[in-house]
């Protein structure tokens, strides 16, 4: 299958490619672990929106360049852009960079990190998450936000913020795609779980050698291909909406106030913990740049 077409406003830090009925959105911070900071989030919604508009586009893959799949959220490369402003898409609320302490934080994860993640998630077309070497934090929540994953045998996954704290990412999804308690040993241990033993717990649908990781995606989404498009647009929001009435929505919107709370009591407390993410560098890095508080 050849590439048809790129789009060189998105190369930077995602690339976009049709192959056949095959959309490919592809990280590429790969110098960075393919770190996501908000011009990737941004960069990200414009392809996923593209491929939903390309009725030729059947099927979404989800990859990331380099050694690894996405080693989270932007916590501390030259291009991390927490103090700027973007054209918001997720929610309406206010934009978070005049703002302050929880008011600043509520805006801006609302926007560019749950509010996205649910966004993608009830994109009308099957998306399949690709992923090879490490998939953390918030590379989980891009993983997550997908129908399928397929992983290498060399992948890993692993929430490790509670170290910080903070009880799991912002897209708060690990009691649906695992069990309860392989959540919260996942969450307690913020322990590497292998691809075979995500599997094992029904988070990964095929676990397959590296040198076969995308011909299987490819051979799987060829497949889905053959289903008539609206078919699969209801039967993801069937699904979709089986998980939120075990729920999953409500789960999340719960949590995320706890998240919040984690978030305000190291401010408060003025832990060193956060890696960016709490107030106190943000206000910094605000400050900083004239832009904040
Ligand atoms: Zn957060």
């Amino acid at each position: 299958m050849a590439t048809e077409e790129t789009t060189a406003a998105e190369e930077e830090v995602v690339t976009y490619e049709v192959r056949g009925p095959v959309a490919v959105v592809t990280l590429n911070r790969p110098q960075y672990r393919n770190a996501q900071n908000s011009r990737m989030t941004y960069a990200l919604d414009a392809a996923f929106t593209r491929a939903v508009d390309d009725d030729r586009v059947k099927v979404i893959v989800l990859a990331g360049n380099g050694k690894h799949f996405c080693a989270g959220h932007d916590i501390g490369t030259p291009g991390r852009d927490i103090d700027q402003t973007f054209e918001r898409k997720a929610v309406i609320w206010w934009d978070h960079t005049d703002k302050q302490g929880v008011d600043q934080r509520l805006a801006r994860e609302s926007e560019v990190y749950l509010g996205m993640c649910r966004r993608w998630r009830e994109i009308p077309k099957p998306m399949i998450a690709m992923v090879h070497g490490a998939c953390i934090a918030g590379g989980l929540m891009l993983a997550w936000s997908c129908d399928f994953i397929v992983a290498s045998d060399d992948a890993f996954f692993s929430d490790p913020v509670v170290r910080m704290g903070i009880p799991g990412v912002e897209y708060f999804a690990h009691p649906w795609v695992m069990n309860p308690r392989a959540a919260k040993e996942f969450l307690f241990t913020g322990d590497r779980f292998t691809a075979q033993r995500a599997h094992d717990l029904g988070m990964v649908n095929h676990v397959v050698p590296r040198a076969e990781l995308e011909s299987t995606v490819f051979a799987l989404a060829e497949r889905i291909s053959a289903m008539p498009r609206f078919g699969l647009a209801l039967a993801k929001k069937a699904v979709n909406q089986a998980e939120d009435l075990q729920g999953m929505r409500t789960g999340m919107d719960s949590v995320f106030g706890l998240h919040h709370a984690a978030h305000a009591h190291n401010a408060e407390v003025g832990a060193d913990s956060l890696a960016g993410m709490d107030a106190r560098s943000m206000r910094d890095s605000a400050s900083s740049s004239g832009g904040g508080a």
